[in-house]
């Protein structure tokens, strides 16, 4: 089996805390924030790091939100 080893991208910790936070993503220059993203807090400098769940979460967001704002989406 292969271990999952953490490593804060940052300060290189490996001390970490799993929860759910709300994740700033940059979309063309604006800032959407998507609630509720599981997340590696490293214990060291509190850096966020999402884990592979949160990863598609974050990208299911981006997509219904590019949907949104598409042509394409039915209008009521
Ligand atoms: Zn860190």
């Amino acid at each position: 089996m292969k271990k999952n080893i953490f490593q804060c991208e940052k300060c290189a910790g490996e001390k970490y805390k799993s929860k759910f936070a709300s994740v700033p993503v940059n979309v063309a220059n604006r800032t959407l924030v998507v609630n509720r993203v599981a997340v590696k807090e490293c214990l060291n400098c509190h850096n966020l790091h999402p884990t592979s769940a949160g990863e598609a979460k974050i990208n299911r967001c981006l997509g219904s939100f590019a949907l949104l704002l598409s042509d394409n989406f039915p209008k009521l």
